[in-house]
């Protein structure tokens, strides 16, 4: 295993299971401290000891990205306790099955407020952070409250620019969407509006970041077999009284590549977007699903 995250420190929400344990794992084995960022603490503390056994850093952290306070008291504590954070992995999420007709306010706030709302804002807070650390070639001599009010002034443009820094990066952030914020999705209206937004963000983010070299890129995954799926499944299964499976079988028929993908799948291409071979991009959503949508 390479080891190009030796020194950083990455923040990896909802990665007490599923894909953002994956990407944790990985991070962790590629030499980066972790935190372990989730609203299930007991799940956040299992990734934490197996990233530990395996000889790895990890911090286990219970937090609801939903809510911006609990977020902020999380960067502000992992600021403290590792000094600086470099990746951004922000993968928590829900997902609900509910025909278009029937959703309520109660479905629609719950699903945008952690995927929409909590994305955004745990993105804002990290980096704020990751502008506070950047180096004064960098910074160009601004003022701190210039740089985290993201007025990029002449000053700071231009000694950027005549810097060595403009070709590193001081930042990687990889934000969660989905296939699904790809394409109009009549049981998960909610769920697929969060996802489209969360890519509007990050080109958004990765326009207003750049002059920090912090890059911003999503992934869309298509269909990966974690709790999330087997909600959906059952979900399906209860609305059609289809058998337990048979959704996630039906949508892999339809993936040219033929099977669902594995965390670690995600998880390589997370590692890439966080590593100095991804320095050059920002502001793109990459589909890992197997060749499903091609746009
Ligand atoms: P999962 O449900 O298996 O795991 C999600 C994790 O996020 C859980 O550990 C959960 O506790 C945590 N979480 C949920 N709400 C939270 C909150 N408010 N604050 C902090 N943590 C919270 O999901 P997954 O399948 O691993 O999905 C991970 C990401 O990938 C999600 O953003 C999901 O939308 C996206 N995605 C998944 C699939 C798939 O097929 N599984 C497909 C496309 C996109």
């Amino acid at each position: 295993m390479q080891q190009r995250f030796t020194g950083k420190v990455a923040i990896v929400t909802g990665a007490g299971q599923g894909i953002g344990q994956g990407v944790a794992l990985r991070l962790a084995a590629e030499g980066a401290a972790v935190v372990i960022a989730d609203y299930n603490a007991s799940t956040a503390a299992e990734t934490g000891v197996e990233i530990q056994v395996a000889g790895g850093v990890a911090l286990p952290y219970a937090v609801n990205i939903a809510d911006v306070g609990a977020v902020q008291t999380m960067v502000d504590d992992v600021a403290a306790h590792f000094g600086r954070i470099d990746i951004l992995v922000n993968n928590a999420g829900v997902v609900q099955t509910k025909p278009l007709l029937d959703l309520d306010e109660i479905d629609w706030d719950r699903v945008i407020d952690v995927n929409q709302r909590g994305t955004f804002f745990v993105l804002q807070a990290v980096a704020r952070q990751m502008i506070r650390q950047l180096p004064d070639s960098v910074r160009g001599g601004a003022g701190v409250a210039d740089l985290l009010s993201n007025k990029l002034d002449k000053r700071t443009a231009e000694a950027a620019a005549t810097s060595q820094a403009l070709a590193a990066s001081y930042g990687k952030i990889v934000n969660f969407s989905s296939i699904a914020g790809r394409r109009g999705r009549p049981l998960s209206t909610h769920y697929a509006a969060s996802k489209a937004a969360i890519i509007s963000i990050t080109q958004s983010a990765a326009l207003a970041l750049a002059p920090y070299r912090i890059n911003v890129n999503a992934v869309c995954p298509g269909i990966v077999p974690t709790p999330m799926w087997t909600q959906i499944d059952q979900d399906r299964a209860h609305l059609f009284g289809a058998r337990e499976g048979e959704a996630m079988a039906a949508f892999i028929q339809q993936v040219p590549l033929k099977r669902a993908a594995a965390p670690e799948d995600l998880a390589g291409v997370v590692a890439f977007l966080c590593s100095a071979d991804a320095d050059y991009i920002t502001g793109q959503a990459i589909n890992v699903d197997g060749g499903y949508e091609m746009n």
